[in-house]
């Protein structure tokens, strides 16, 4: 089995670090092989422009998905783009692990995904969803955050965390094809214990044991919708 793990932590010393080196670790014991990206560690760049494609299909006015695409089937994306890329193409599980930042993840994964999970390759038309173009992986989230678990429950002053990552979670890896696996939540990080943080550091490695044991989550197939997306009757 090989895991692509991309880490956006700007200190390598931090408690986020140590989580994303420990699934490293671990899933290499566990006979994984792995590749990573630690995006501050190489300075990636997180902005989508015009600089990312070398060959554009319309030189005069940018249309970012319709040069993925071009760039994509061509192979003219940038570099650093097409690297990545191939991480995807190549791993079964994608682990994202970063600190959560706004409620959301911070800004240069989310230029990641802007730029690596480009259109045509990872959805397009009516291919997203249990339809999308990376159908057949899995992914997970593994985060960490200044707040405590009952201030992002149910009934919680900020509500679920699930509601918060929802573009995350579906928006982006169920939509681009994935299984998306629950994801690894370390509350309070800064605030609690240095015991307590090893308790989680354990559960870590415990979950990173049965990752083939967890439920995905649930969501829609697009077999619940027509051609016009609207949804099935009975
Ligand atoms: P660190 O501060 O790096 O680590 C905490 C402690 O753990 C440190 O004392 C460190 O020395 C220690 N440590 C390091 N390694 C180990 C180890 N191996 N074992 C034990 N201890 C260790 N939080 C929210 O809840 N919601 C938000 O919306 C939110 N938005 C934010 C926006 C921004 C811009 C920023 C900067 C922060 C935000 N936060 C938010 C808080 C942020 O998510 C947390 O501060 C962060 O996730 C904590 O994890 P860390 O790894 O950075 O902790």
């Amino acid at each position: 089995m090989k895991a692509f793990i991309v880490s956006a932590h700007p200190e390598p010393k931090s408690f986020n670090t140590a989580l994303f080196d420990l699934s490293v670790r671990a899933l290499k014991g566990q006979g994984w092989e792995v590749r990573t990206s630690d995006l501050y560690a190489m300075a990636f760049n997180p902005v989508a422009s015009a600089a990312d494609f070398t060959d554009r299909v319309d030189p005069d006015y940018l249309v970012y998905a319709l040069e993925q695409r071009h760039g994509y089937e061509s192979g003219t994306l940038a570099p650093d783009i097409q690297d990545e890329i191939e991480k995807v193409q190549w791993c079964d599980l994608l682990i994202l692990n970063f600190p959560l930042y706004w409620f959301s993840v911070p800004a240069i994964l989310k230029g990641w995904i802007d730029r690596v999970l480009i259109s045509g390759l990872t959805y397009g038309g009516k291919r997203f969803y249990d339809r999308g173009g990376l159908k057949g992986r899995k992914a997970m989230a593994t985060i960490t955050l200044g707040g405590r678990e009952h201030m992002l429950a149910e009934d919680g002053v900020h509500g679920p965390l699930e509601d918060m990552l929802r573009p995350l979670l579906r928006g982006t890896l169920y939509y681009t094809g994935m299984s998306v696996l629950p994801p690894f939540v370390a509350w309070h990080v800064p605030y609690i214990s240095d015991a307590e943080r090893q308790d989680i550091l354990k559960a870590y490695e415990e979950r990173l044991g049965r990752l083939q044991d967890l439920e995905p989550l649930d969501f829609p197939s697009l077999d619940e919708f027509d051609d016009t997306l609207h949804p099935l009757k009975g």
